[in-house]
């Protein structure tokens, strides 16, 4: 339930709201806009006759329920769009920024020369994997706490917060130490464990779209993140699996329009894992942007070839170049700020 505040209520009224609709049994979040405070009450669906009936309480505007079942992230309980804010750079509202660099962090060198070329051609976020979700058990899984290390150090030598994928709920603190954003990968979507974990932490969190997730189910993931207290969530669109083979996954642009509409967190795309290919990443990251979305996330390594973890989805620096010059031109279109 949503209990919208008069515009003229005092901060005692809304403060004796918030007590009662904790006598309830109910957990509250305070939305405290230009004009007026909202607040949302989420629990028990028995107990929503007994919020309605603090429409009579004075200060009280409405009470509005809220039908989707992701009440936090549902743009009924917040109309206005959330701006993330990543140790400085903006995500959402108005923002379209860029998030680029390695699949895995490698080397000290390789994440310098990375986030040399991301901070050059107006990246915002500096991307890197310190641990791997792999596939096989066999594949390169990461060099953990020293490929944070490497992260973090490249991330300040050029002035970027970083991210970096949390695998397991119990590497959350480790991962919060060095990372300014802390990313859900598509294998993790559902880990609801991992999901609470990072929804005490006090970082903001890039949330996959899973390889089979509804748009509904994404949301619910997004939920768990924001009803344990942690509002600062981006969701990412990053391909889902389908019966086409010629590309790694289906890129669903439809997903971009279609979140924007249900809700208020910032959507971004990830084009490298979707198409599995560099050479068709520029123009789905166009279309992207073009569809709506407030960013994208794209891989990028100095030397593909080289690479330890998805080299052949991975832009050069020269393409990377191209593709942030089409973008910006883009950008004016979309009226959004680089
Ligand atoms: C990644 O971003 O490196 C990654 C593993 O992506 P996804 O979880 O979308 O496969
Ligand atoms: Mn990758």
């Amino acid at each position: 339930m949503i209990i919208v505040m008069k515009e003229t209520a005092s901060e005692d009224k809304i403060q004796s709201v918030l007590h009662k609709i904790h006598d309830l049994g109910y957990k509250t979040s305070v939305i405290r806009g230009v004009n007026r405070t909202v607040i949302a009450a989420v629990g028990d669906e028995r107990g929503k006759f007994m919020l309605q009936q603090m429409e009579t309480l004075s200060g009280v505007d409405r009470v509005v329920p809220v039908l989707d079942p992701y009440k936090l992230a549902s743009r009924t309980s917040q109309v206005e769009n959330s701006i993330v804010h990543v140790n400085g750079s903006c995500v959402g509202d108005g923002w379209l920024t860029v998030i680029a660099g390695p699949c895995s962090v490698e080397s000290l060198d390789q994440m310098m020369e990375s986030a040399r070329v991301v901070k050059e051609h107006g990246g915002k976020i500096l991307r890197g994997g310190a641990f791997k979700p792999r596939t096989s058990p066999y594949s390169f899984q990461g060099l953990e706490e020293e490929g944070l290390k490497y992260l973090a150090e490249a991330g300040k030598a050029y002035g970027l917060p970083v991210v970096t994928e949390v695998v397991n709920p119990r590497d959350a603190e480790l991962v919060v130490k060095y990372a300014d954003m802390l990313q859900v990968g598509a294998r993790n979507t559902q880990n609801f464990a991992l999901l609470k974990e990072l929804g005490q932490a006090n970082k903001p969190v890039l949330l996959k779209r899973g390889m089979s997730s509804t748009i509904e189910e994404l949301l619910m993931s997004a939920e768990y993140i924001l009803s344990e207290g942690n509002s600062q969530v981006i969701l990412c669109e990053r391909g889902i699996r389908t019966f086409e083979k010629a590309t790694r996954s289906t890129l669903d642009l439809s997903a971009i329009p279609v979140l924007k509409e249900k809700t208020h967190l910032p959507v971004i795309v990830d084009p490298s894992h979707a198409m599995g290919n560099w050479k068709y990443v520029p123009s789905m990251a166009k279309a992207a942007v073009a569809a709506g979305a407030d960013g994208i996330m794209v891989e990028m390594h100095p030397r593909p070839e080289e690479a330890l973890c998805d080299g052949e989805q991975s832009l050069k620096p020269k393409s990377f170049q191209g593709l942030m010059e089409e973008i910006r031109q883009l950008s004016v279109l979309m009226e959004k700020r680089m």
